[in-house]
Formats: C-alpha cells, structure tokens, sequence
C-alpha cells in the first residue's frame, strides 16, 4: 500500500499501519528530501501537537503514548512534545516507521492516480538522479493520499493533491490562504501617522473584526482618512479575541490575526471586498482607559503632557503611533491646533470629558481598515480543498474510489491556531490505517 506524502498525517498512517498490520508493505513517496519538513516548522520550532478540546484527541494521545512521545498540556489545552522541539517529533515519527518496515521513497513526486480495473492503483511517480529525469509504475491495493494543501509550498505542499484526487472523479472546494497576516491599509507612507513605525513590535490587547452590511455606506476608503471614524460604534463584532498582537512591515499578525483571516472569505460574486471590514483593536482590555486617565489626571501627575500617558502604558512605538494619530486627527477635532500646540503636549488636568473620549477611542479602538490577506508563502494552513460530501468522517475513505483515502489539509477542513490543524491531520491519517488494517484483517 501507498501513501503519498510524507507530512503529519502520512506519517501517522505510516506508523499506525506499521503498528497494526506488520504484514502490509507499506510505501511513503515524499516529494521533499526528507519527511516531515513542515511539521519541523511547526509552533515555531515547538510544534503545538495537538489541542486537548481537539475532535479524538483520546486516539491521538494514545497513539503518542504508543510511539513514546511525551507530551505536555499547558493551561489553556494547548498540547507540545515535552522536548518543545518540533524537529525531534520528526525523528521520532520517521525513526519509528522505519523501524516497522516502513519504506520511504524520498524528492519523488508522485504526478499520476490511475484505478485499475480488476482494483488496485498505479501510481506514476518522477524523480531526478545525476542520470536525469524518470518516471516509475507502483502499484498499490490502498493509497492515502496525504499531500497536504496549498500552504507554506517551500515546504513541499503546492496543491498537487488537489490535481490527483480531481483526476479521480473528486470536487475541489477552491482552496484559500488561512491562518495568515492581515494587509492593512494603515500602512502607507501617505497616511499620517504610517503604521510602519510599530513594525516589528508585539503587544497584547483584544482584536475585533466588524463588517459592513450591505447599504451601509463605506467611511473608507475616502480622500480625507481619519483614523478614528469610529465605525460601527454599536455593533456587535462579528469575531473577537485576547492574545498577542505582531505589527510588522504589512499589517496585522498574531494567532488572534490569523484565527480572524479564517472568517475574512470574500464571496466575491457578491461583490465582497475586503475594505467591507473594518478591525479594531482594544490596546486596554482589563479595564477603562477613561478611568485611568481620570485617576492620573489627579494629584501629582496632573501637569504631566497627556503623552505620559500612553509611553507609560504602552510599547514605545504603539504609544508613539497612537499619539501622532491623536495630534493628527483628535487635535483636529478640539481647539489644540489653533497655534495651542500638539493635543498630545496637553497637560492632564486639563483634559476635557470630549478629550478624553477621543483618546478612549483610539485606545480602546484602533481602528485598522484591511486590503489584503497575505498570500499562501505566509499562510500556515489552507480552506478548502476535497469536498468533504465526498469524504467518509470517520474512516477518511472516499465516499467515491474505493481503497483512496484523503487525509488532513488536502480535504475541505481547517481549524484556528492551537493545534488543532495537527491534532485533525494525525487523527485522519490514524483512521484511515485503522480502516485498512480492519479490511485487512
Ligand atoms: C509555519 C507553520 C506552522 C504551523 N504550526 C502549526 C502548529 O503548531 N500546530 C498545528 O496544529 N498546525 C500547525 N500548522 C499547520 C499544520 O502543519 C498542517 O495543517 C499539517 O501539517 C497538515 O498535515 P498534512 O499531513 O495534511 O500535510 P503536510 O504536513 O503539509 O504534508 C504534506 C506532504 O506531502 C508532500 N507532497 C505534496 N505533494 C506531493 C506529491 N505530489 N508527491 C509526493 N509528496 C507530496 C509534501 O512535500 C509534504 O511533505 C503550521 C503550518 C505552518 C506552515
């Protein structure tokens, strides 16, 4: 039997048919020169393995505990290899296959599925020696067919599963970059203050994503942009979450940025466009910026420039950020810019309830106007892909070529950060060799 693609849940299937059925020969084409390239990058180097709130994670768990992989669980269910290495989650996995016999069949690319009549497959592979280029015939009573999506392709996966399985009578979902950084607008050396100032600083606060519904008429974007428009001053968000924000030379990126690019599909026959949502993002979650200004606004700091403020609170460069946009867009607003000098260099105890609603805004939410997503290089996981009507849950057989399985990205299934992208790519790679072995039995 063959399984095409050597990534976390062809690997998994490796191991667990080698587990269960020592009698199967059991063969890996892995395009890259080694397996597992991607899941060495996983987590950062750490590989977030799996997620305890994770569909299965009994089996998965099991199936760790089986091969001799520790794992621990921190606070919030998020589950690591206990060596926090993601390289020697490879070692394991490779050294245990190989161990059971599996065979890896390494830089081969497997470029043709053909069903033979009387049952079975032939695979058409290719591969280069110092001789030049060749092609070889495999035959196989079972493939999973484990490419992978269209995500990271320096890894390995440039979508060649969707070919295989389409050329086998399947439906591709047209796949999309997810879990991946958000393009904003606010980065333009036009705009004043440009956003490239905060590039490359990280800081914690909660981000929320609104859209506009249809007739709702645009604020953004307009000739004259003012960064606190403050859209949708009532509306419910339509995704929110706490965690860690990255600035970079683009936009938006974080695990909370990623786990909101999953929700930013554009339907584009309906004329969907990405400045139809507007992000906003609470720099002061845990309280009121309101009330803190009210309290240092007292007492010994009362002289103090409003700017104090925000440098005290906030990294240097977001503080620096949120107090050209005040001077530039509050200060418009408010008498300060008649000759008064910049609203920022205003002394506390001299904040008005109106100033002080505008810098509550800005904190509370900065608003940051998508263009873009970024593309599938940055993109750590695809939507999309093999239709899932055509795809056993339980088994990942196809409900449509007998003897095929479809395991982990490459079917219609992505999850946000945590590990639950690994936790479903070792879970089906699992239950297809389940179900072979239990047909072989
Ligand atoms: C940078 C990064 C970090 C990530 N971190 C995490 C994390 O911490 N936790 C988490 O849950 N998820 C994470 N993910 C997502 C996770 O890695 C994937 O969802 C998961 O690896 C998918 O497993 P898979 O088996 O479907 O495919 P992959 O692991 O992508 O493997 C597919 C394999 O198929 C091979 N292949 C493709 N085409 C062919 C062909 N024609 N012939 C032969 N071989 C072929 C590829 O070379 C590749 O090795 C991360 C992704 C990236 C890019």
């Amino acid at each position: 039997m063959a399984i095409i693609g050597g990534g976390a849940s062809g690997l998994a299937a490796a191991v667990e048919l080698g587990m269960s059925s020592p009698e199967l020969s059991v063969l890996v084409i892995e395009k890259m020169k080694e397996p597992g390239r991607k899941l060495r990058a996983t987590g950062s180097g750490r590989c977030n393995i799996a997620n305890a709130e994770a569909a299965g994670i009994e089996c998965i768990k099991e199936f760790f505990s089986d091969i001799g992989l520790m794992i621990k669980t921190n606070r919030d269910g998020l589950m690591y290899p206990y060596s926090e290495s993601a390289a020697n989650v490879v070692s394991i996995i490779t050294d245990r296959a190989a161990s059971l016999g599996c065979e890896f069949c390494c830089e081969e690319e497997a470029i043709k599925i053909k069903k033979c009549e009387g049952g079975g497959f032939e695979i058409e592979s290719a591969y280069k020696d110092k001789d030049g280029s060749h092609s070889m015939i495999t035959e196989a009573n079972y493939i999973i067919l484990a490419c992978g999506g269209k995500a990271a392709p320096n890894y390995g996966t440039t979508g060649d599963g969707y070919r295989l399985a389409k050329e086998l009578g399947h439906s591709v979902v047209t796949p999309v970059p997810v879990l991946t950084g958000i393009e904003c607008a606010e980065w333009n050396a036009n705009i004043v203050p440009d956003a490239h100032i905060m590039a490359g600083t990280r800081t914690t606060g909660r981000i929320s994503l609104y859209k506009r519904e249809a007739g709702e008429a645009p604020t953004y974007p307009t000739t004259e942009k003012s960064v606190f428009p403050n859209e949708y001053p009532n509306k419910e968000p339509f995704f929110t979450e706490k965690g860690e924000i990255q600035f970079t030379k683009y936009g938006l990126s974080g695990i909370c940025v990623f786990n909101m690019s999953r929700l930013m599909r554009l339907n584009k026959e309906e004329g969907e466009r990405f400045e139809d949502y507007c992000i906003k993002l609470n720099l002061f979650p845990e309280g009121s910026f309101a009330d803190y200004l009210n309290s240092v606004s007292q007492g010994k700091f009362a002289d103090n420039p409003l700017k104090t403020v925000f440098i005290s609170a906030f990294k240097e460069s977001v503080a620096r950020y949120i107090i050209e946009s005040l001077n530039e867009n509050a200060g418009c607003k408010t008498a300060m810019n008649n000759g008064a000098g910049d609203f920022c260099d205003k002394s506390l105890y001299r904040l008005s309830a109106e100033d002080i609603r505008l810098v509550c805004e800005a904190v509370h939410g900065l608003e940051f106007h998508p263009i873009n997503l970024r593309g599938w290089k940055d993109a750590q996981v695809t939507s999309g892909g093999v239709s899932m009507n055509e795809i056993d849950k339980k088994t990942a057989e196809s409900k449509l070529v007998k003897g095929l399985y479809i395991t982990g990205e490459l079917a219609d299934r992505d999850f946000p950060c945590g590990g639950f992208n690994l936790s479903n790519a070792w879970l089906t790679g699992i239950s297809a060799a389940d179900d072979i072995a239990a047909k072989e039995r």
